[in-house]
């Protein structure tokens, strides 16, 4: 199978409703890459959790996601799959600039997130950076220009948006903005609102949180198209 015929099988396959997705429990039934499906392999993520079962169909399908599911219950993989999925079937290359951005409210759930996306993606050609501060400013004002997924932290991403002349956000696919409950509490919604202002209109949006507050709902419309709302409750 060459690339240009898995990615039309991928696409075929991509549509909703997902026909028997309830059922599936691994990772390899849904239509994805097969260069994710050996990343997640490597890393020994074969079966899906109950969140992944329920967002990656919608998320694959490039549908805005709500997502709420408490901590440890594998948020990460729901919005770094379809993220990689989404470019890989684009065939977003390095000429294609800022695919994806992932916000996360601190810079140590920033790396965490961008060490899972080292080893699902190591198949993948795409340039990826963290931008959590504490580097050297220009080396890192100079590097965010030349990558396609950045994992960020709020308040060092609109920094770059307001001074990096040369960081350009105008192809962005890709929006996921993780723990959105802790990044508001934070403080950030500012910060959030103005970094959303600077990107364009039509993208997928993917919004996780380990709860549903108000605040989250208010970001939620503001950020998100028509989501699917996908939530994973404890049983009683
Ligand atoms: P959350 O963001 O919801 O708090 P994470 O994405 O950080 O959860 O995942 C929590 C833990 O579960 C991590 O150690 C991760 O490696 C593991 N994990 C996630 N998905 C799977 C899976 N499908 N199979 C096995 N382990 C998984
Ligand atoms: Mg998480």
């Amino acid at each position: 199978l060459t690339e240009k015929q898995e990615i039309d099988d991928l696409e075929k396959r991509c549509k909703l409703p997902m026909v028997g997705s309830d059922s599936w429990e691994r990772f390899e039934e849904l239509p994805i890459s097969r260069k994710t499906i050996s990343g997640l392999k490597r890393a020994n993520f074969i079966k899906m959790t109950d969140i992944q079962r329920k967002a990656l169909p919608l998320g694959l399908c490039g549908r805005d996601i709500l997502g709420a599911a408490k901590t440890g219950s594998g948020k990460t993989l729901g919005f770094l799959v379809p993220m990689l999925e989404n470019l890989y079937r684009k065939k977003w290359g390095p000429q294609d600039g800022l695919g994806a951005l992932v916000i996360s409210p601190t810079r140590e759930l920033a790396v965490q997130i961008f060490e899972v996306l080292r080893k699902i993606g190591r198949e993948h050609s795409f340039s990826a950076g963290l931008v959590i501060g504490g580097k050297d400013w220009k080396i890192e004002r100079e590097l965010i220009t030349r990558m396609n997924i950045l994992v960020c932290t709020p308040g060092r991403l609109l920094q770059h948006m307001d001074q990096s002349a040369g960081f350009d956000c105008d192809q962005l696919q890709v929006l996921v903005l993780d723990e959105a409950d802790r990044i508001l509490d934070m403080g950030f919604k500012k910060t959030i609102n103005a970094i959303v202002e600077n990107l364009p209109k039509q993208r997928q949006t993917m919004l996780f949180s380990a709860t549903q507050t108000k605040s989250v709902k208010d970001l939620a419309r503001l950020s998100l198209k028509e989501p699917e709302y996908v939530a994973v409750h404890e049983k009683a």
